[in-house]
């Protein structure tokens, strides 16, 4: 049955160690969450480590608000890493010990070729209409006497004929003509790594079997295969994950409302569903569209992976989170709903009206009347406004609609009744509404709406028994008294 995969027989030994590789640029982006949960699940699924390496070499970029934003972004996903964070730069002294290593082997030479060398070998590749490729004439010859002084940047010796091979658990084996790799640096003449050298090192320094990535990850594979050739290092096991486009069928960007993790947090998104939702993006179990994340670990694999790319829908993204609201406790959602509100722009306001004359009780009641109509923890919060509005309410232009003459006639005798419940519970004040209505012979959405306008100010809301039972005797009183004197 196509909605019912076998769960693939997991045999990965010895366990394995991934690692998400972040650079810092300010912020968690969607692709790279995406990366840090496939790297993530795999390690869970398969009892291995996950491992969080900063990237930080570019040090222009790089500053300590960039890097929280990493950890605060995976952290709220509730992907936790093992160990400390590793930070690239910090081990700069390693990476210039392994060029060093290279070019004691062989596998590496000092080339002085300066940008204005470069840039006259580029124009002549152009001018005899050839593609440009790095012959250094280091390669060959060491360096004279003359040179001794001068700056020099450190090239990988890399082979100029034969193959090279990926070998991509996703994507399969990718075959790369060496003679289209060049001689690449590895450390600049400021000896700082370039991304090759560093990531190679590290991934074979923390001891990682697995390494999952972009696609767009795939071209640096080759290159950094020669650098574990030329080291006689074990090279990982690749998965290359297809790239995130947006609706249109581009690259996701900025454009597309693709941004920082902590945006979606801002907009009232559950981490759950935003979890569940990135996962899709590229894998999947079978048309299984709502999964735990138990059942994420136990289902997650290489195999589930596409070659093609994923397409962000927003639409599906906000469908999966209103299912998690639906389905989360109350408790949960309060979690949420505190940690979103001084994220938003009155949040501070509404937070001391929640705290002061019971709010967040309130609220609490309220819930599993909001639960069904929201689609994110903000349109919880502004389903909740009717709470912590004070008297007397402004009432939206269609619901002054409702309470014309004769609605607020009904009101004021309905009010009377109220008076007199035995007790403030959502099915004694329905009962009250209900004989009511039966007596004046009228239809119950007769009296329910001009109520629900009376109360919240709104046409919309959780059903008005539970408003009423939210409100409170005493608020719910005053408020019909508000509309009908
Ligand atoms: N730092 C790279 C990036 O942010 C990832 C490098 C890697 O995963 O090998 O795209």
């Amino acid at each position: 049955m196509a909605n019912s995969p076998q769960t693939a027989a997991k045999d990965v030994s010895p366990a394995p160690v991934v690692r998400f590789a972040p650079s810092p640029t300010g912020f968690l982006h969607i692709g790279g969450a995406r990366t840090a949960l496939f790297n993530w699940l795999y390690a869970k699924a398969n009892d291995g480590q996950f491992l969080l390496r900063i990237e930080d070499t570019d040090r222009k970029r790089n500053n300590p608000e960039a890097v929280a934003a990493i950890y605060d972004g995976l952290k709220w996903l509730g992907l936790d890493w093992d160990g400390d964070a590793v930070s690239q730069y910090a081990r700069a002294d390693r990476h210039v010990e392994i060029a060093e290593a290279l070019l004691a082997n062989g596998n590496a030479y000092r080339c002085c070729l300066t940008t204005d060398e470069l840039n006259a070998m580029r124009k002549q590749a152009e001018a005899e209409k050839r593609t440009f490729k790095i012959r250094s004439p280091w390669r060959d010859k060491g360096l004279d006497e003359t040179r001794k002084d001068q700056p020099f940047s450190v090239r990988l010796k890399a082979p100029q004929d034969g193959e090279t091979i990926v070998h991509d658990e996703v994507q399969g084996d990718i075959t790369f003509a060496n003679q289209d790799l060049d001689d690449f640096i590895i450390l600049r003449s400021d000896a700082t790594p370039t991304y090759h050298l560093a990531v190679v090192v590290d991934d074979h320094d923390m001891g990682i079997t697995h390494v999952i990535r972009g696609v767009d990850h795939l071209n640096n594979a080759a290159r950094q295969n020669l650098i574990y050739a030329a080291l006689d290092w074990d090279i990982p096991t690749y998965a290359h994950v297809p790239l995130i486009h947006g609706a249109d069928g581009a690259k996701l960007s900025k454009r597309h409302g693709a941004l920082g993790v902590e945006s979606y947090r801002a907009d009232g998104f559950l981490p759950e569903a935003l979890r569940n939702y990135l996962v899709r993006l590229g894998w999947s179990h079978g048309d299984d569209e709502i999964m735990s994340t138990q059942q994420l670990i136990s289902w997650f694999g290489l195999d589930g992976i596409g070659k093609s790319p994923a397409r962000f829908d927003t639409q599906k993204l906000e469908d999966l989170n209103a299912h998690y609201i639906r389905e989360s406790t109350n408790e949960d959602l309060l979690e949420h709903i505190r940690a979103v509100l001084p994220e938003i722009e009155d949040g501070n306001t509404l937070a001391d009206k929640l705290t002061k004359n019971d709010g967040w009780a309130k609220l609490e009641m309220a819930l599993p009347g909001l639960k069904p109509r929201a689609k994110t923890v903000l349109a919880v919060l502004d389903g909740a406004r009717f709470i912590t509005d004070q008297r007397p309410l402004v009432l939206e232009p269609k619901a002054a609609k409702l309470l014309d003459d004769d609605a607020k006639g009904h009101l004021a005798q309905l009010k009377t009744r109220l008076e007199t419940a035995s007790d403030w519970q959502a099915a004694t004040l329905e009962a009250i509404v209900r004989s009511y209505g039966e007596e004046a012979d009228i239809k119950l959405g007769k009296i329910a709406q001009p109520l629900r306008a009376a109360l919240t100010g709104r046409t919309v809301s959780p059903p008005v028994f539970d408003v009423l039972a939210a409100l409170g005797k005493t608020e719910s009183l005053a408020r019909l008294a508000d509309q009908t004197v």
